[in-house]
């Protein structure tokens, strides 16, 4: 089979890898001429564990192309996958102009009958706008190529993406014939030998779960995080109803950690989508939208902290960072919660010293030099006021706690994600603030 593949982000440089490491054909494009050209030197536009050696090996091989040229790869493909992005507009719905215009280029250029599949999150009925751009494309050819269009959204977390795409909770793909069902099958059995489900449905529900998802997953931080609100000002440990509920299988153990707010270029984005979608139809999400403004609220929480522990006094002190990543494993910057704790932090006039194992120079876009970036963990600490545990990296899990404690000025951690121990910090001589569980300072 020969496919090709729109967009070289984290979704579309992730399937393009994955499908050639099962040994088909793939051709990645893109319209940023930069990313083009850094991939063909085998610089990655992002980072993802294990990417960079499987993107190498299949270039070796000769299954994995680059290219700007999306007029010269769509010929003779079986499948074209649109995966470019889909931002949210100003009013929170989301931008379908990446998505539109890479469908008409496809009808401009295709030269034979392909399945054409959204893997970017687009909102219910896009498919089938997707399906006109190509057919008035061709009109305008006085062309009449048969076509499919297919709905295959994407579920890789970033961090863990080619685990993720590679081994699958479920594959979902929406179509309207057997052909495309065909196509697919074909396309993803190697992916489905190892049990992992391949779900077929019509393309408008296939649309909807992959929102439905992302907003279920969004509102199980919400809700674990307003929890974890209550259970401080009750002095309840957010930490053992966490346990205590999760081991009701109807609850489960995933994703009820309390933290400082869902961040990153999904949940954020389809939560408010999905919201809009909602009220243009004449209906309510009245759970998303206290979904939304309990995050909100939650990315200020830690800050909220600081200002209390400091009296209010902010001005002129230096604060260290671990962390700038939305989550660990990955440089995504795009609605990361540290961005809005170092602008109020900013604000106040305290001086932020900060540390990223990979997301620094992602980081610099957005921040760049109001903040001053370290060389390693321990270098951030050195005469800092207080500590801010922003992102949960592995290696800020066991820290080196005396070193630390010379390092500070102050031997004050906020710890957004709640990844020690309080009683073993209270003991070594930190004020330790974290999130669900109030802690004596
Ligand atoms: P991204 O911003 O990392 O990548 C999009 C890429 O598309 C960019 O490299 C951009 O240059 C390219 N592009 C834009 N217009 C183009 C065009 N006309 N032709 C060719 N290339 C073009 O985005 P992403 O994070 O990979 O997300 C892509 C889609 O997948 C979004 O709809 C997103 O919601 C969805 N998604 C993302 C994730 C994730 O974890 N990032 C997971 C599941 C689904």
């Amino acid at each position: 089979m020969k496919i090709a593949v729109v967009g070289t982000g984290y979704v579309g440089l992730v399937t393009g890898t994955c499908f050639a490491e099962v040994g088909i054909d793939v051709t990645c494009i893109d319209i940023d001429q930069r990313k083009i050209d850094n991939l063909h030197q085998g610089i990655l536009p992002i980072y993802e564990p294990g990417l960079e050696e499987m993107v190498s090996r299949n270039v070796a091989a000769g299954r994995l192309h680059f290219s700007t040229k999306l007029s010269e790869a769509i010929k003779d493909c079986d499948v074209a996958f649109i995966a470019v992005g889909t931002p949210p507009g100003e009013d929170g719905s989301a931008d379908l102009k990446y998505v539109l215009g890479v469908a008409r280029e496809i009808g401009e250029n295709m030269t034979n009958y392909g399945v054409i599949v959204t893997k970017s999150t687009v909102p219910v009925g896009t498919a089938a706008k997707v399906r006109k751009e190509i057919t008035d494309a061709l009109a305008k050819r006085g062309e009449a190529i048969d076509f499919d269009v297919a709905s295959n959204p994407e579920f890789l977390k970033e961090g863990a993406a080619i685990d993720d795409f590679l081994k699958p909770d479920r594959i979902v793909v929406g179509v309207a014939s057997e052909r495309a069902e065909e196509v697919m099958t074909k396309l993803y059995k190697p992916f489905l030998l190892n049990g992992h489900p391949i779900i077929f449905m019509d393309i408008p529900s296939a649309e909807m779960t992959k929102y439905a998802a992302n907003s279920m997953l969004a509102t199980k931080i919400s809700f674990m995080n307003d929890i974890a609100n209550l259970c401080e000002i009750m002095g309840a440990d957010v930490n053992m109803v966490r346990k205590g509920i999760g081991s009701d299988a109807r609850i489960g153990t995933k994703f009820i950690y309390p933290g400082i707010g869902y961040g990153g270029s999904c949940f954020p984005k389809d939560v408010k989508a999905l919201i809009k979608t909602a009220q243009e139809n004449g209906y309510q999400m009245q759970v998303l939208q206290a979904v939304e403004s309990v995050n909100d609220a939650q990315k200020e929480v830690l800050f909220d902290k600081v200002k209390k522990h400091f009296g209010g006094e902010l001005q002129g002190k230096k604060m260290a960072v671990w962390g700038l990543s939305f989550k660990p494993k990955t440089d995504d910057m795009r609605e990361a919660p540290s961005l809005v704790i170092i602008e109020k932090l900013l604000a106040e006039g305290c001086t932020v010293t900060a540390y990223d194992p990979v997301a620094m120079p992602e980081a610099k876009h957005s921040l760049g030099d109001t903040i001053t970036y370290a060389k390693d963990q321990m270098e951030a600490l050195i005469d800092a006021d207080a500590l801010l545990i922003v992102t949960e990296w592995p290696e800020f899990r066991v820290p080196n706690f005396e070193v630390m404690s010379r390092l500070l000025k102050q031997k004050v951690i906020f710890d957004g994600r709640n990844i020690y121990d309080a009683a073993e910090l209270q003991e070594a001589g930190f004020a330790y603030h974290c999130i669900g569980i109030r802690t004596a300072h």
